[in-house]
Order: structure tokens, then C-alpha cells, then sequence
């Protein structure tokens, strides 16, 4: 990892820096010379931000020109200050009144970060083979400017290191689990494994079709659970082994009560998944946008208690730390520390604009 600014922690992929400028002859080339060349502040941010030199073409560029909040007029901390907020289930009005912006120039901020936080997170999921070893899926009802016009989340997500793994928009249909099931496929590498890959989800015929036309070659058991609900009250709950017996789920894995606690977490973090309000969604591209920002903040920024590990230092006094915090990604393998947002504004990945 090239050494930045903004960078106290450390991820386990190697990225190189490159130059971002359009035009540059080389915006890809390894043997780019590429050297930090000063550092500056903008009049209303007091971070300070890195200049690189690039060789080749003999100009300077700011590492703010690895994302597309390259002369967006904001500072690194209005920047933050908009992804905290939008994690905690505010809506671009309101985070543009609290930040004194225009909601326009939120709502571009948002777009700017969340496609930097899409190709990183393919990026991270695609340079690490991912042990996966138990897939939880659900999907969540939203709809789209009206209740007639239904747009469904799917989610999928591992639950030995609560990784959210992605998620896809669409209608309730096989094709959208399709889509999300082949997203999957291709984070998981071909390699062979010695127990059997297991999955869980609710009683929707989607993904057994998705999961039997994408994971043809994979060896996986799949288990549905049946939920039977009058009017709101839970009266049954049935096992269906699909593929596999009940052997191959062994312990705490026969539910999907994992997924279901985190599709609560998005509801109450996601203004536009919040029911009975008037927050729905008006346009489907901000949805995503906040969904992506969303994904960063849960897998690599924000640490998950039930993942931290006892320290086994005796203990002398009480004020001693007793355990070591872990984040999704951390525990899936893909960084070694949790990351910030400012790392991900800065970080050297092409954004195709
Ligand atoms: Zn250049």
C-alpha cells in the first residue's frame, strides 16, 4: 500500500498510485513515477491534503483526483459529515439543511462518494478470494414514488463475519436473483472447498431457481425457512431441506434470524427503507447511492461487537482493555485495521466517469 496522507490503516491489497488526471498518457501504467510533491488546505476545510507529482507528463495533481469529489467545493469534513449522516437514516434534505448546502449539491456528493464505494468494494471482493462458508439472503419491500410501483433489496449477506457481500434493486422475480446470485459466484473463486457451501433464506421460489442455474458447479446445501403468519402473529416455522439433509447444518444455522436482524439494521439506517413514513423513495439512483454508503459504513468502517475477541492478557485493573474490535472486513480478511471515510475519498482507485 503507497503510503498517504490520510492513511493509518491497512488494507491486504496492494494499490499503486497512478495518476488520475484525463488526458494523462498513463493513467494505468505501474512504471507511472509518481512522487508526493507538498500538501495544501482549501479555504473551509482544515484538512490537509497530499499533491503528487507525475513523472511522466511533469504536472502535479491532488489525491482528491481519485474521486469524483474533484472540484465539488466541499471539504473532507462537509464530505464525512454528509456519509455519517446519511448512516444515520437521514435524507438528502435533511443533511443538506443541517450542512447549510443546496440539497442538489448533496445529492451530488452522495453520487461522487457512493461510486467510489461501489468499485472499491468490487475491487476488494475480487482481488481476495472471500472464505464463505454460510450465505443468509432476504430481500426487502420498498417501493418507488407510489405503493403500485413495488422495488424490492435483496441482500446477501455471510454470517460467520457479518459481511454484508452486496445487494441488488429490483422486482420480487427470479431475474433479480439471478443477478445477485451471480454477483456472488464471482466473489467466491473456484476453489474447492471441503464442507459444502450452506444457504439459507425465506420461502421465496426465486432464489432456489437463481441458486440451481448459478451455482451449478458449486457444491452447496440450501435450506428454506417457512414461516407461516396470521394477519402479524407467527403460528408455524418449517424446515425445507431443498438440497441437503439436515446433517449439513450443524449448530446455530437452521434460520435466517441473522439476516433478519441485519435487514433490520438497514431499515433504520436507510431513510428511504423506513415504513409508514413519508422518506420513501422518489428516484431509485439515490437509493442505491445511499445503499452503497451504507455497505462501506457497515463492512470496513464500523466496528461490529459480536466480532471482537477476548484479549488473553491477564487482567491487572479493571480499566484494562479487555478486547480486540473487529470489522466485517477485518474478519472476512480483506483490511487489517477499520477504514474512514477520508481513506476511501483518497484512496487510488479509478472511477470511471
Ligand atoms: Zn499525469
Amino acid at each position: 500500500m503507497a503510503v498517504m496522507n490520510h492513511a493509518p490503516t491497512k488494507l491486504n491489497v496492494e494499490l499503486k498510485l497512478f495518476c488520475p488526471r484525463r488526458g494523462c498518457p498513463y493513467p494505468q501504467s505501474l512504471d507511472n513515477k509518481i512522487t508526493k510533491d507538498g500538501v495544501y488546505t482549501t479555504k473551509n476545510g482544515g484538512v490537509f491534503r497530499q499533491m503528487f507529482y507525475c513523472g511522466t507528463r511533469e504536472h502535479r495533481f491532488s489525491e482528491t483526483g481519485y474521486c469524483d469529489l474533484f472540484g465539488k467545493h466541499g471539504s473532507f469534513k462537509e464530505y464525512e459529515q454528509l456519509c455519517k449522516l446519511s448512516g444515520y437514516g437521514l435524507s438528502v434534505d435533511a443533511i443538506a439543511d443541517v450542512l447549510l448546502k443546496d440539497p442538489r449539491t448533496i445529492a451530488v456528493w452522495q453520487r461522487g462518494v457512493s461510486k467510489k464505494a461501489s468499485v472499491f468494494h468490487n475491487v476488494m471482493c475480487l482481488s481476495i478470494t472471500l472464505t464463505v462458508l454460510f450465505i443468509q439472503m432476504d430481500e426487502l419491500w420498498s417501493f418507488l414514488r407510489n405503493k403500485n410501483s413495488q422495488l424490492w433489496v435483496f441482500v446477501g449477506f455471510e454470517v460467520d463475519s457479518r459481511f454484508w457481500m452486496n445487494f441488488e434493486l429490483g422486482s420480487r422475480t427470479t431475474h433479480t436473483a439471478t443477478k445477485r446470485v451471480t454477483r456472488i459466484n464471482h466473489y467466491l473463486g473456484k476453489l474447492s472447498r471441503i464442507n459444502p457451501l450452506k444457504v439459507t433464506t425465506d420461502k421465496l421460489a426465486a432464489y432456489k431457481n437463481a441458486l440451481q442455474s448459478v451455482f451449478a458447479e458449486i457444491d452447496y446445501v440450501y435450506l428454506q425457512i417457512v414461516k407461516k403468519r396470521i394477519k402479524i402473529r407467527l403460528v408455524t416455522v418449517k424446515k425445507c431441506f431443498v438440497k441437503g439433509t439436515e446433517d449439513d447444518f450443524k449448530g446455530k444455522t437452521q434460520n435466517t434470524s441473522y439476516i433478519e436482524r441485519f435487514t433490520l439494521t438497514l431499515r433504520q439506517r436507510v431513510s428511504y427503507l423506513q415504513i409508514k413514513t413519508v422518506g420513501y423513495c422518489k428516484k431509485k439512483a439515490n437509493f442505491t447511492d445511499a445503499l452503497w454508503l451504507n455497505l462501506y459504513d457497515y463492512n470496513y468502517r464500523c466496528h461490529h461487537k459480536s466480532l471482537r475477541l477476548p484479549l488473553t492478557v491477564p487482567s491487572v485493573s479493571r480499566f484494562q482493555k479487555k478486547w480486540t474490535h473487529r470489522t466485517p472486513a477485518m474478519a472476512m480478511g480483506l483490511t487489517q485495521d477499520a477504514l474512514t471515510w477520508i481513506f476511501l475519498f483518497v484512496m487510488p482507485i479509478l472511477v470511471t466517469r
